[in-house]
């Protein structure tokens, strides 16, 4: 730093940085301080609707970055979009028993359109499985219609009593995928497709590791045969489960009449999944790398990746400036999104500060000092290091660090992860571990949807999934510290388990 011989604006930028950071420290208060994140770095704000969030201009840019990553994996495994009504008539709704059941309680109606009272009432979709099942039926008449890869971006609306900007909002928008297949194989396939999908995007583009696995009967989707989730560690401990796919078998192939004509000439029907994943993934990426500077975002979901401070000295609006610009402009040139933060009215500190709380990975500061010796002066956002690089070469520099940036959030995810991970070989073990640092159990666990409800009525924690091949699952090489697994046993009733189960404490 005393090399740059602009030591006082650093010191400003320290003081500066308390005064504008107005952040709970998140040892004092993870839920305030969450609040605080996104309030302060304005990724969105309530509203006079009970429940729902205005996303504010950063925070949306934030949720365009993370479609366009999804979209792009979607349309390369063969799924197009479309869109379908907001409404459902009752009666549609009515139709699969287990999925009207599932929803009832958080449905909105619509009885009144201008000045007349609907004869059918009208839901706001909470999902689409109804409205598109019903088009399917329509569209779908022979084995050569299928499968049918469609997927909606769109917002769905679920009445909910506690809500919480990003995590669970009355209004919030998703992506919902829903497809129909000829057999019931190829519905499982595209049930794992997705998982897979989404697993390799919440880790490659939101450096959130997650654990994939099958969801117990009492948490799967209502109306599916079998659902499947990704489960994310946030900072305080408490899983999120951050993204679901769903075999629904033929359960509204039935109840909406999705047939069509087999190759063996039998009318037969569909099979069909659906998935999702939501605005809640913003969340996710809050809590799993913030700190209590604020926000810390992975490059590849960074509205700017770079912001670039000039460092306003002498004429630095005919030297810094245009060099600063220049800069900017080169970075643009190689896909790399860059802020150049010109205002006068505020000092370079202030900006430190304001842009660490947005999370910008990588701050360059640029001032006459620099430009006589040829180079600029970067800062880690994750990491705080702060190194001189020389002009030569500095897109290549910031490419390289962006990559490395990504990468470090991972691997601290990651290692945060492992070090809250404990596998338990008793109940005691497993009601001590939940008093004591959250984090994820793993434990056996028999099947039973008693023992299920029982740990959680005792600890809070929810059975999140059970990982494929959970003998020899993640956390299993050794690296979960924590006591022996029992091989074979459930944690709370000492009955045969099959195999293991991940709990946690959840969002
Ligand atoms: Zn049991």
């Amino acid at each position: 730093m005393s090399e740059r011989g602009e030591k006082s604006d650093t010191g400003k930028a320290e003081k500066k940085a308390a005064l504008v950071t107005e952040i709970t420290p998140q040892s004092e208060d993870f839920s305030r301080w969450y609040l605080d994140v996104v309030r302060r770095a304005e990724l969105a704000d309530y509203t006079p609707v009970k429940g729902c969030m205005a996303i504010r201009p950063y925070g949306y840019a934030i949720w365009e970055l993370i479609q366009q990553g999804l979209d792009r994996r979607f349309k390369e495994t063969g799924h197009v979009n479309a869109y379908f009504p907001l409404f459902i008539p009752e009666k549609l709704l009515m139709r699969e028993a287990e999925h009207v059941e599932g929803f009832a309680p958080q449905v909105a109606w619509v009885t009144r359109g201008g000045d007349e009272d609907l004869e059918e009432r009208l839901a706001i979709r909470p999902t689409s499985e109804v409205i598109i099942g019903t088009m399917y039926a329509r569209w779908v008449k022979s084995w050569r219609d299928l499968p049918v890869l469609i997927n909606q971006w769109a917002n769905v609306v679920r009445w909910e009593k506690v809500t919480r900007p990003f995590l669970r909002t009355t209004e919030f928008l998703w992506q919902e995928g829903h497809t129909a297949h000829e057999t019931a194989e190829e519905a499982q396939e595209e049930t794992m497709r997705i998982l897979a999908i989404y697993k390799d995007f919440a880790e490659k583009e939101l450096a959130m590791p997650v654990v994939d696995g099958q969801k117990s009967e009492s948490e799967k989707f209502a109306g599916a045969s079998r659902t499947y989730s990704i489960e994310a560690l946030m900072g305080d401990g408490r899983a999120l489960q951050s993204g679901t796919s769903h075999n629904l078998g033929q359960n509204f192939a039935k109840a909406f009449e999705i047939q069509f004509q087999g190759r063996d000439k039998t009318v037969q029907h569909a099979w069909t999944t659906s998935w999702g994943v939501s605005t809640r993934l913003i969340g996710g990426v809050i809590m799993t790398h913030g700190d209590d500077s604020g926000l810390i975002l992975p490059p590849r979901v960074a509205p700017y990746q770079v912001v670039i401070v000039p460092i306003p000295r002498g004429n630095w609006q005919e030297t810094v400036l245009p060099k600063a610009k220049g800069i900017q402009a080169e970075l643009q040139r190689h896909g790399v999104r860059v802020m150049l933060d010109a205002r006068d009215e505020y000092t370079p500190g202030w900006k430190y500060a304001e842009w660490e709380l947005r999370g910008v990975p990588l701050r360059m500061e640029i001032g006459p000092k620099d430009l006589e010796k040829s180079s600029v002066m970067l800062a880690r956002r994750d990491t705080r290091e702060k190194l001189a690089a020389p002009m030569d070469g500095l897109t290549v520099t910031i490419v390289g660090l962006l990559d490395g940036i990504q990468q470090a959030l991972y691997d601290r995810a990651l290692r945060f992860r492992e070090e809250h991970t404990q596998r338990v070989g008793s109940y005691d073990e497993f009601k001590a571990v939940m008093e004591g640092r959250p984090g994820f159990v793993i434990a056996g666990w028999c099947g039973s949807a008693n023992c299920e409800a029982e740990i959680k009525g005792e600890t809070q924690a929810t059975l999140r999934n059970i990982p494929f091949d959970s003998r020899v699952a993640e956390g299993r090489s050794g690296q979960a510290p924590g006591g022996e697994f029992v091989a074979g046993t459930c944690v709370k009733c000492g009955r045969p388990s099959p195999g293991e189960a991940w709990f946690a404490k959840a969002y």
